[in-house]
């Protein structure tokens, strides 16, 4: 079962509300937290503590229960948040640069250029 909230769901690349149907605007920011974060539990509490309306309380504090049984079940998957790619991602880093690597190859758009000029240069002296 997934344990993603219920809330929201992806259509063609949005994030949608399932409740409204509304779908989130392209423009507005969103920023998601994983249970394996060490600090998504103060954080979810903080904004518990804050909201008004009953339902929506009860909403956030049925989230909440669901990140901590989560944690407690995957105490080995806590971990400082930052921005590295996993060890195991599947980011293929350019050879040249080190910089992530998108679509087909071994080295990012700008490098493969470079390369092209080169090899321009090679065949020309
Ligand atoms: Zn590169």
């Amino acid at each position: 079962m997934s344990k993603n909230d219920p809330k929201y769901d992806f259509q063609d690349n949005r994030i949608v509300n399932v409740a409204s149907g509304e779908k989130v605007p392209e423009d507005e920011p969103v920023f998601v937290f994983l249970a394996r974060d060490v600090h998504t539990m103060d954080l979810l509490r903080a904004y518990g503590r804050r909201v008004k309306d009953p339902y929506h309380q009860k909403t956030v504090q049925n989230r909440i229960d669901v990140f901590e049984q989560w944690q407690r079940d995957n105490p080995g998957k806590m971990k400082e948040p930052d921005t590295q790619p996993a060890e195991d991602s599947d980011v293929i880093k350019c050879e040249d640069c080190g910089d992530p690597v998108e679509g087909e190859g071994d080295v990012c758009d700008s490098c493969f250029d470079e390369r092209v000029i080169a090899d321009e240069d090679d065949t020309q002296s």
